[in-house]
């Protein structure tokens, strides 16, 4: 069982926010103190995480895993991260779909 504990995110117009980091939040939350918009934690399409590195993450508006936007489906329903049940970390080691002859 794996839980984030910890994340980054940021609202549609680029400002960065974090949770779980000692001098923040400790869980992730809806929206921008900065101006009120919506916070997106992870792709709202694959949950693929955003980037750690805070110069990726200010640029970052599409994820890298599936190139889907961060912030079109935000802005319909804004919901604060509900942790998913299942966090399938895929895509990385590839399935080894090694087709066993045997003849
Ligand atoms: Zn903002
Ligand atoms: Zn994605």
């Amino acid at each position: 069982m794996e839980q984030r504990a910890r994340g980054v995110g940021k609202c549609a117009a680029d400002h960065l926010g974090s949770f779980g980091y000692p001098t923040r939040p400790a869980e992730c939350y809806g929206f921008c103190s900065q101006c009120g918009g919506s916070m997106v934690w992870d792709c709202p399409s694959c949950h693929a995480t955003l980037p750690d590195d805070p110069d990726e993450l200010k640029l970052a508006h599409f994820c890298r895993e599936c190139g889907s936007p961060y912030f079109e489906a935000a802005e319909r329903a804004a919901e604060p991260c509900e942790e998913p049940a299942l966090r399938i970390i895929s895509g990385r080691a590839g399935p080894a779909e090694a087709a066993d002859r045997a003849g």
